[in-house]
């Protein structure tokens, strides 16, 4: 394994911003991944692992550690008469997982259809789209424990999943190697998003399902598309935010046209409804960072952005739909080299 110095990173992520890796490497096989870690605590640096930079933010000043792009390659399946149980390798692709699956009739990742990134970095923020979340099919993922300083295998009981979040997010303890994924053969989807639902007709098949979810993806600019500018991005760059029923309801008497969604005992909110009622329209511009002119979700480096001037139409953001509805909207994507303060 070659460790490389001072390694542009924007161009390895899909908002194309930030400095540089003080030291770069790339793992194509687990006895790599223990030799990069090995290798950074000997030089006592912090180790960073990356996959395809679609949800991360990386700072102007960069990262002072090792950068470990994880190529891990190798897909399993095991299959019986009614599930097929796939391990992907951590550097897959995911959406060229979901295509396979959707293509051989496996279902319970087709409304995943379309997210960019690994399918190592699937349960960091337990990936979710149109209705369906990655933790609902992942059975366990295979890592290694930084703090143990050995391989492990934590099953799905163990991962913390929950909205957008999970213990791999909480803690930078594990080094995802594989993760395993349990589909339904021979099965109807089930749709329970209204926007895709309305799309589709009464019994649709997995791949008219990837098909809706792809178009409705491209509307949004939520594909990566090096001819849409809109998709220069991280996707989401807020989480829609989880709030106390009572709340909800407080909100929701000041404003009768606040769409709401019941989770569990508490209640989600749309970012994007409350940018937009906040008073942004999609495409305002900050100097070179703007929020996408196809979702209100979406902070867009229009060209040449520095991380700066993408965290402060970030704070800008926050600071207003703060004042409106008391509501501090949290970061999604990673930041990297940053003050650990400024995800609020
Ligand atoms: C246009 C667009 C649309 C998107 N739409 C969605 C969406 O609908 N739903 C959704 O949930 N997300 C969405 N995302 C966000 C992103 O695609 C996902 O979070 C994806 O899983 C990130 O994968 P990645 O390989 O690019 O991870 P990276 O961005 O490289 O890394 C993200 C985090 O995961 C960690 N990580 C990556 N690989 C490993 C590993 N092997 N072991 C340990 N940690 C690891 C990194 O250290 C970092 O903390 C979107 C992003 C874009 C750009």
């Amino acid at each position: 394994m070659k460790v490389l110095r001072d390694v542009p990173l924007a161009p390895l992520t899909t908002l194309q911003v930030g400095g540089r890796a003080s030291y770069f490497a790339e793992a194509t096989c687990t006895e790599e991944v223990l030799e990069a870690y090995t290798w950074a605590r000997s030089q006592n640096l912090p180790l960073f692992p990356l996959g395809s930079g679609s949800n991360l933010l990386v700072s102007d000043d960069g990262f002072e550690g090792l950068v470990l792009k994880i190529s891990l390659k190798g897909i399993t399946v095991d299959e019986d008469d009614q599930y097929v149980t796939l391990t992907a390798a951590a550097g897959e692709v995911w959406d060229k997982l979901v295509a396979q699956s959707v293509d051989a009739g496996w279902a319970g990742i087709e409304c995943l259809s379309g997210i960019p990134g690994s399918c190592g970095a699937t349960p960091i923020q337990n990936v979710g789209a149109y209705g369906q979340e990655v933790c609902q099919t992942i059975t366990c993922v295979s890592v290694y424990d930084k703090v143990e300083q050995k391989q492990k295998t934590l099953p799905n009981s163990e991962c913390r999943f929950e909205y957008r979040s999970s213990i791999f997010k909480k803690t930078d303890r594990y080094v995802v190697l594989s993760v395993t994924y349990k589909l339904q053969k021979d099965s109807t989807p089930t749709i329970t998003y209204p926007e895709l639902k309305a799309q589709l007709t009464q019994q649709p098949t997995l791949k008219e399902v990837r098909a809706a979810v792809l178009a409705l993806r491209r509307r949004k600019s939520m594909i990566v598309d090096a001819t849409d500018i809109n998709s220069r991005s991280a996707g989401s760059f807020f989480i829609n935010p989880v709030v106390d029923a009572s709340f909800a309801d407080a909100l929701r008497h000041r404003y009768p046209n606040l769409p709401t969604y019941p989770l569990g005992s508490a209640v989600k909110l749309p970012a994007a409804w409350l940018i937009e009622q906040a008073g942004f329209k999609k495409g305002y511009r900050r100097s070179r960072a703007a929020i996408s002119s196809n979702h209100a979700l979406a902070i867009v480096n229009l060209g040449g952005a520095t991380a700066a001037e993408i965290i402060a139409l970030m704070k800008e953001i926050q600071d207003k739909v703060e004042q409106t509805f008391g509501i501090i909207l949290q970061p999604e994507p990673v930041f990297l080299g940053f003050e650990p303060s400024l995800a609020r």
